[in-house]
């Protein structure tokens, strides 16, 4: 198939190239270059521009004969979202909404979705099943839940084909060591830790110790990326015009901020400082997935189960890239 990945540069997308390619498909990478990185691009085609410019995107659904979309091309930092929701309400809804008018105009009518485990908001049940009832806490995942509802409604209407994926908490890098996480300014806990390690930072701070949790910090399901793109492959190819797959993607298994922290010093062999701050706004305790669907309609099952192999590829990327990309050019 011919592949349009909408923010391909960035972290998971890149992932999502290299596995596309290996299969066979062809993939054209549309993306801004705001967090993303040319130089993390490194199979297919990359042009440079917005999700929501439609003369582009028509353009290009047309001239390379799209058969699906993969849009990657989301901000998704939680705390991020409640002190600035316009920058949220514009990237994540508006332009994503400009990209499936563009996709209607082109009839190109297959489309996997980055959602995510936060449009559950605080579960009443953990670990999460896609029954929960999806009550979002914060912004992030607000606007996810939106594009989600969107694209029932088309699916419906317009006969567009669909999955939403609802990440839990993608990490990890490339076991070749190729492309890894590379934010700025970061604010993910494992690539933190990890430049706590690298002596690039003083100390890792939690973010609150008096959680409802068993060692009083949060506990999240940490998904390799590798493992990420893999569901989103097998999406892919059972997309059916018409119908909409939602399904969460996890490990199923919980790991708190300490227990994570103390990975990453078994993994690095260093010290790594820790302090206890105040709580980040719009943070749920324990948001661990429930992924049976994934496995029955999917046939999904993620390689990665423990949060130790996790931390090594993510060590090797950060420790063989301690500036990460470091700028813009195709490598
Ligand atoms: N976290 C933390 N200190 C940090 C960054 C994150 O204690 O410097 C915690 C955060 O509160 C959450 C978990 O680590 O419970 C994972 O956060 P991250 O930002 O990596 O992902 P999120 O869960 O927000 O998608």
């Amino acid at each position: 198939m011919n592949i349009l990945v909408v923010g391909g540069a960035g972290y998971i997308g890149s992932h999502m190239n290299r596995l596309l390619d290996r299969h066979g498909h062809k993939v054209i990478v549309l993306d801004n270059l705001s967090t993303g990185f040319a130089s993390a691009v490194k199979v297919g085609e990359l042009v440079v521009g917005e999700m929501a410019d439609r003369q582009l995107v028509e353009q290009l659904l047309g001239d390379h004969k799209i058969d699906a979309v993969m849009h990657f091309a989301a901000c998704a930092l939680v705390g991020e979202s409640v002190a600035e929701p316009a920058k949220y309400y514009h990237n994540n809804v508006v332009a994503a909404i400009s990209l499936l008018e563009s996709m209607r105009r082109t009839n190109v009518k297959k489309i996997v979705f980055s959602s995510t485990c936060a449009t559950y908001g605080i579960p009443e049940t953990v670990p999460i099943s896609e029954a929960e009832t999806q009550a979002p806490v914060n912004p992030y995942g607000f606007t996810k839940l939106v594009i989600e509802r969107a694209l029932t409604d088309y699916a419906h209407a317009y006969d567009f084909g669909f999955a939403a994926l609802r990440y839990f908490n993608a990490a990890g890098a490339s076991t070749d060591n190729q492309i890894g996480e590379d934010h700025n300014p970061e604010s993910h806990l494992i690539p933190i830790v990890l430049q706590v390690a690298l002596g690039q930072r003083e100390y890792i701070s939690i973010y609150g110790d008096d959680w409802p949790t068993p060692d009083k910090t949060c506990i999240r399901d940490y998904i390799h990326v590798d493992d990420l793109s893999a569901a989103h492959l097998a999406a892919l190819e059972r997309i059916k015009l018409g119908e909409g797959i939602k399904v969460n993607l996890g490990t199923e298994r919980g790991y708190s901020v300490r227990e994570v922290i103390a990975a990453c010093r078994e993994v690095t062999g260093c010290d790594i400082k820790e302090v206890v701050g105040p709580r980040r706004p719009g943070d749920p305790p324990e948001l661990v997935a429930n992924a049976s669907k994934a496995r029955e309609v999917l046939g999904w099952v993620p390689e990665y189960r423990e949060i130790k192999p996790i931390v090594e590829t993510a060590w090797n990327w950060h420790r063989s890239h301690p500036t990460g990309y470091n700028k813009n050019t195709k490598e």
